[in-house]
């Protein structure tokens, strides 16, 4: 830690020059384990980057090595592999582990590791703990009740009026969310949550919410367990289709910046809701170390920002486009988050948008084909150096094929001066891939550009 100190103060907290040296594990395999592999291999930091399971279109690009068969539900098993090859750094991409604990028991053995705690991971595992943080530490947020019983509910809802939100306490696949226009609707997700069970142990609690009028934003912040550093912003495409309708999916596309998150946005966001959660969560003996990935609400009624939900890691695709413009040492910044010493690092981003469009196979995000095979690939990251192609579910066939392996299959990414170009670009890439079974949509940063011609006019 004395090398990355002697690196920071020599480059002004930029973190340009650094003299640690460091091999790194990624947990994950989608999009977004992807974008960070090839963060880290950019870093001029980093000796080796190692990818778990990663995946074949991660592997074949060259941004890490991939080790498909080191079980990563395993904490014995990471942490052998870690001492076996020397890394010093574990950067944890989904939820999944993070809940079942991986980083504990890291950190326990001493090995630097992005991610939060399972007892931290309950921001994003139990709004139920979301909500009693707000309350203790004044977060703005929709005011709530929480129950277990289904005619309390009701009453609660009766009182309150609608429209009203319907949340299931605990994760249920982004699906335990039922913003209710009217009362009935509203008596109907309390039943089928805390009567009929639909959502598993996962609806067993519910948390009763007012609902917030306004404007949708997200807002991402490293954090070290003390101290938050804001990201740029990004915001993600969730409906299947084009005009954002159907239904929700784990992100079609996205876009970097957002022009929603102005800088005056983000001070107060960082001053009443990011800096508060994070010393809050240190004041409970449960300090958050990784990405704090906040679902917000700009009310209309008041304009200010209140906090919907957090999540404990970085958004799919979102992260794609994030890393994309990302110029820091990546690897040096997150051992920093690691060491709690985020306060001495600043951040360089490309001044350059960044957009990226989701392939997806035919079907997602109900039921869809594996094995279809997909070609031109290296084709179409040619169209242009700012081309960046990530893969979030590809696998090879026995002729060496690419071919889809899940529901979101690629993230075709590309940077631009502006947001018509960054668009342009990402679709000249798509129409070279040969993959008719895939799917994408036609419209991402649509929002984007509706702010681009306002501010123009
Ligand atoms: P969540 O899973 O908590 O992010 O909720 C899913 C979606 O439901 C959000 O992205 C919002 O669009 C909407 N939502 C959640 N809570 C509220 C609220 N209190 N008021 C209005 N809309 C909400």
């Amino acid at each position: 830690s004395r090398g990355l100190s002697r690196a920071l103060s020599s480059t002004n907290g930029s973190l340009k020059v650094p003299e640690e040296r460091v091999t790194v594990l990624v947990i994950g395999g989608g999009g977004r384990e992807h974008a960070l592999c090839y963060a880290l291999e950019r870093s001029s930091s980093c000796d080796a980057v190692f990818c778990a399971p990663g995946n074949s279109g991660i592997a074949q690009s060259g941004d890490a090595t991939c080790i498909p068969d080191l079980d990563i539900t395993n904490s014995e098993a990471v942490i052998s592999f870690c001492r076996n090859w020397g890394v010093g750094l574990v950067v944890v991409g989904p939820e999944a582990p993070l809940v079942a604990g991986l980083a504990n028991d890291l950190v326990k053995a001493g090995i630097p590791t992005f991610g939060p705690s399972s007892e931290a991971a309950a921001l994003e595992g139990s709004k139920d703990f979301m909500k009693k943080l707000c309350d203790k530490y004044n977060i703005p947020t929709a005011k709530y009740q929480t129950f277990t019983n289904p005619s309390d509910a009701k009453t609660y809802v009766k009182g309150q009026g609608a429209p009203i939100v319907v949340k299931a306490d605990e994760l249920a696949a982004g699906k335990g969310v039922v913003v209710a226009m009217t009362l009935d609707e509203a008596f109907e997700a309390i039943d089928a949550m805390l009567v009929e069970g639909s959502f598993g142990s996962a609806g067993k609690r519910v948390i009763i919410e007012e609902f917030l009028e306004g404007e949708e934003a997200f807002f991402f912040a490293l954090v070290d367990g003390e101290t938050a550093l804001p990201l740029e912003s990004a915001q993600d495409h969730k409906r299947v289709g084009d005009g954002d309708v159907g239904p929700n999916t784990g992100g079609m596309g996205a876009y970097s910046p957002a022009p929603i998150v102005t800088e005056e946005l983000k001070k107060k966001v960082m001053e009443s809701i990011i800096l508060p959660t994070v010393k809050g969560m240190a004041a409970e003996g449960c300090k958050f170390v990784g990405v704090l990935y906040a679902g917000l609400m700009i009310e209309k009624k008041s304009g200010l920002p209140k906090l919907i939900e957090y999540n404990v890691r970085f958004g799919d695709p979102e992260c794609q486009v994030l890393m994309m413009r990302l110029e820091s040492d990546l690897a040096q910044v997150l051992l920093a988050a690691c060491r709690g010493e985020l306060g001495k690092v600043s951040l360089t981003w490309s001044p350059e948008l960044a957009t990226v469009v989701v392939m997806a196979s035919e079907g997602y995000p109900g039921a869809y084909k594996k094995g279809t095979v997909i070609k031109n690939l290296d084709e179409a990251e040619q169209v242009s150096p700012a081309i960046k192609i990530f893969h979030a579910g590809t696998a090879f066939d026995t002729d060496g094929n690419f071919v889809a392996a899940g529901g979101r299959v690629l993230g075709v990414t590309a940077k631009g001066r502006d947001i018509e170009e960054a668009r342009t670009k990402a679709y000249d890439a798509l129409d070279v891939v040969d993959w008719p079974e895939g799917f994408y949509r036609r419209d991402i940063g649509w929002r984007a550009l509706k702010y681009r011609h306002m501010a123009a006019h």
